[in-house]
């Protein structure tokens, strides 16, 4: 495969860092099922988010999730969704429907699909009166039944709201039911149930170690780990984000060392594949990256950007400290503004805005103009229109110490706040390959 230069120069120097761990339930799978419950979600008035939000949790308990289903406020279709997901599924999540009125029926329909009946819980029912109360009413007599509870039954409590949950357990299946509205919903989960469910999970293992890729697109990194994809355990994940490709490889297994044994290899392998693409592990961030190299070598910075309007010097600033080393960033967006600020005319006349030469002559100027060690320039074609016959995505990257000038070029097809990420991203890489391969120290 014909890489773009940028990516033939990029050295792959990450030493390895710890893989993240977490103790979880059984070799085998744990099934998970989430179901949201409400008639909103289905008629598209709201976004399920809170399926989102627990989907997103669950992989760090070594829950796998395999169903997640939407059900109106309709208790016989409630009833046979719970039905189907009590046979499936080892553990099954859901929100929403128990409010106080008449189309609150998740607890009914809990009750219904397991056969047991609901009564009124004396504890409950004090803490609803107190709480109504307290703010100097009378507790609706609709509000009752939110006291209600069956016997495998046990209350989760909600102090942001009227409607407490329930945790059920029976022949050896959980079900958890949390209050829709995302702020109750996510304070149970996170305060009440999360550290319990785990500790509830017999222990073994799960390691993860996430690779960070640049330069090849979702479909290509699939291709080239296709004979991969297959294992479940090592498993691995493909995710595209804005910053690139990631990849998660994760292992279950009864020790830290099984689990360990598992994950190298495999990493040992996608490492001789992706080679230099890889750039980065787990949490790191590329402009955390390439603000630690500059620290480390006392060296400033200073970026002149086109077609990504400021966001270069927006991301380096995203780190706290950065003003210890980015001395500033100039937003060139008109060749006007780049002759103003120091590139030559006809260096723009020759060769076009959009040119390698044209981001090696921002480089150097903006080096020149903020007086820092290190210039990056960027230009590029954020689209919709093609400039200069060069298509949409093209991105030219320039950096220069002063004596040493490097550039590179990359093509990124895709819409307008994607490529300026992208481009943004790029030269983040392109500064960090840069500054490992350069010998510029502070002077
Ligand atoms: P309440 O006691 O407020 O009635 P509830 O448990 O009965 O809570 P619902 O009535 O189903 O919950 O939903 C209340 C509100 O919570 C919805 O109007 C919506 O704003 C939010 N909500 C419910 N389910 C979801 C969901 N899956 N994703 C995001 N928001 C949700």
């Amino acid at each position: 495969m014909q890489l773009p230069d940028f990516w033939r120069h990029t050295a792959f120097r990450e030493e390895s860092s710890v893989c993240c761990t977490v103790f979880v339930k059984k070799i085998e799978t744990m099934k998970a099922e989430i179901i949201s419950v409400g008639t909103e979600i289905l008629l598209g008035e709201i976004t399920d988010t809170n399926a989102a939000y627990i989907a997103s949790e669950l992989p760090s308990l070594g829950i796998d999730l395999y169903w997640v289903t939407q059900v109106g406020d309709n208790r016989g279709r409630l009833v046979s969704i719970l039905k189907r997901a009590w046979d499936r599924s080892d553990l099954i999540i859901v929100s929403g429907g128990l409010g106080p009125t008449e189309d609150d029926l998740t607890r009914e329909s809990i009750a219904e699909m397991l056969g047991e009946d609901m009564e009124i819980d004396s504890d409950l029912e004090k803490w609803l009166r107190d709480l109504f109360s307290r703010f100097g009413y009378e507790m609706p007599e609709c509000n009752l039944k939110q006291a209600n509870l069956i016997p495998s039954a046990k209350a989760i409590p909600n102090p942001r709201g009227s409607a407490p949950g329930w945790w059920v357990k029976q022949g050896g299946k959980t079900l958890l039911a949390m209050p829709g509205p995302p702020g109750e919903m996510q304070r149970m989960w996170a305060e009440e149930i999360k550290d319990e469910l785990r500790r509830s999970i017999d222990s073994a293992v799960i390691v993860s170690r996430t690779l960070k890729i640049l330069g090849l697109g979702e479909a290509g990194v699939d291709e080239m780990i296709s004979h991969l994809l297959s294992s479940s355990n090592p498993s691995i994940g493909v995710y595209a984000k804005p910053t690139g490709i990631e990849l998660r490889l994760t292992a279950k297994a009864e020790t830290q060392q099984a689990a360990d044994g598992m994950v190298a290899p495999l990493e040992a392998e996608i490492r001789s594949i992706f080679g230099e693409n890889i750039w980065g592990t787990d949490d790191e961030i590329m402009e955390k990256v390439v603000g630690d190299l500059l620290r480390e070598k006392s060296l400033t910075l200073a970026t002149m950007e086109s077609c990504t309007g400021g966001l270069l010097a927006s991301v380096l600033t995203d780190v706290p400290g950065s003003s210890a080393y980015f001395k500033g960033g100039l937003v060139s967006y008109s060749n006007e503004m780049k002759i103003a600020f120091g590139v030559e005319r006809d260096i723009i006349d020759e060769h076009g805005a959009v040119s390698r030469q044209v981001a090696e002559a921002m480089a150097r100027a903006v080096r020149d103009r903020l007086g820092a060690d290190v210039g990056v320039g960027l230009t590029g074609i954020a689209g919709p229109e093609e400039i200069e016959d060069k298509p949409v995505g093209t991105i030219y990257i320039g950096v220069t110490d002063g004596t040493i000038t490097r550039s590179t070029h990359t093509i990124f097809p895709q819409h307008r706040p994607r490529i300026k990420r992208y481009g943004a991203t790029v030269a983040l890489s392109e500064l960090r390959r840069f500054l490992i391969d350069s010998q510029t120290d502070s002077k």
